[in-house]
């Protein structure tokens, strides 16, 4: 599977790389669905959506406080460190992330889209406008803007719509690359879910890794079946021989 995948990478001049929460938990972070998700402890419906922040804002910021806490110490692992590595094999290379952890601009990935956001920032639930959270003092919790209003993680919430300037970019990448890596996702939760459909009905090459089958395995050209932080870098190591 992996010999298929590179004898597809190999005639490839665009590359677009969809990541999910599956990449990150080599380094330690929980995801949600899958073997020890996050969803096991906890259900979704009551901490990322808009309205378990209206009913108890304190609860949904104390659960992103806590998933902060993870992510600080964590480190991106081979998997991430590969996909920078992509990144450097071509020229037009695109990510698009559902992770909110940022570990990926850690290893220092240039062409990226956080499609649901970054957890280390925040945005002012009446100006729309966003910060940084270190940046904002934490006198309560949840802290507020200068404006009163309070300050949210910016983050894509389930039952929100993904920004219009980000699906636009995501939709012309969609439209136009030749190959598509989707990594560590598990496949449900849209519209992310549709791009590897989408990429595969106009003659896309559509490359799976996970540790189980989903549902775009399905779809997927060639789905292959592993860690992510093992076939990541194997895949890289076999395209840099060829070059
Ligand atoms: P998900 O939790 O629904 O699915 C994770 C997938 O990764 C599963 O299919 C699982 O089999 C697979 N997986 C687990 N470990 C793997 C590994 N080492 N190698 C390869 N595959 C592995 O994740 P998703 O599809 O990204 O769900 C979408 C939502 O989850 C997004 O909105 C995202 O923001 C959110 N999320 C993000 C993080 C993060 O930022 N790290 C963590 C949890 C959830």
């Amino acid at each position: 599977m992996i010999e298929e995948a590179v004898r597809i990478l190999r005639q490839t001049s665009s590359l677009l790389v969809i990541t999910g929460a599956g990449v990150s938990q080599e380094s330690g972070i929980p995801t949600f669905r899958g073997k020890n998700g996050l969803w096991q402890n906890y259900r979704a419906e009551d901490l990322a959506t808009p309205w378990a922040f209206e009913r108890d804002p304190e609860t949904v910021w104390r659960w992103y406080d806590w998933r902060r806490g993870i992510i600080k110490n964590a480190q991106p692992n081979r998997g991430h460190l590969a996909i920078k590595e992509l990144e450097e094999l071509y020229e037009n290379f695109y990510l698009i992330t559902q992770n909110v952890d940022g570990l990926h601009g850690r290893t220092g990935v240039k062409n990226m889209i956080e499609i649901h956001g970054n957890l280390w920032r925040v945005r002012c639930t009446r100006e729309n406008i966003t910060f940084m959270l270190l940046d904002v003092p934490l006198k309560e919790i949840p802290p507020r803007c200068k404006c009163g209003a309070l300050l949210r993680p910016d983050v894509v919430w389930f039952g929100e719509s993904i920004p219009n300037e980000l699906m636009e970019k995501a939709f012309s990448l969609l439209e136009t690359y030749e190959t598509l890596i989707v990594a560590g996702t598990s496949g449900v939760v849209y519209p992310v879910a549709s791009f590897p459909t989408i990429m595969k009905s106009r003659g896309a090459s559509v490359i799976e890794i996970n540790v189980e089958r989903t549902p775009i395995s399905d779809v997927a050209t060639v789905s292959i079946m592993g860690k992510t932080g093992d076939v990541l870098p194997e895949i890289v190591e076999r395209l840099k021989k060829m070059v």
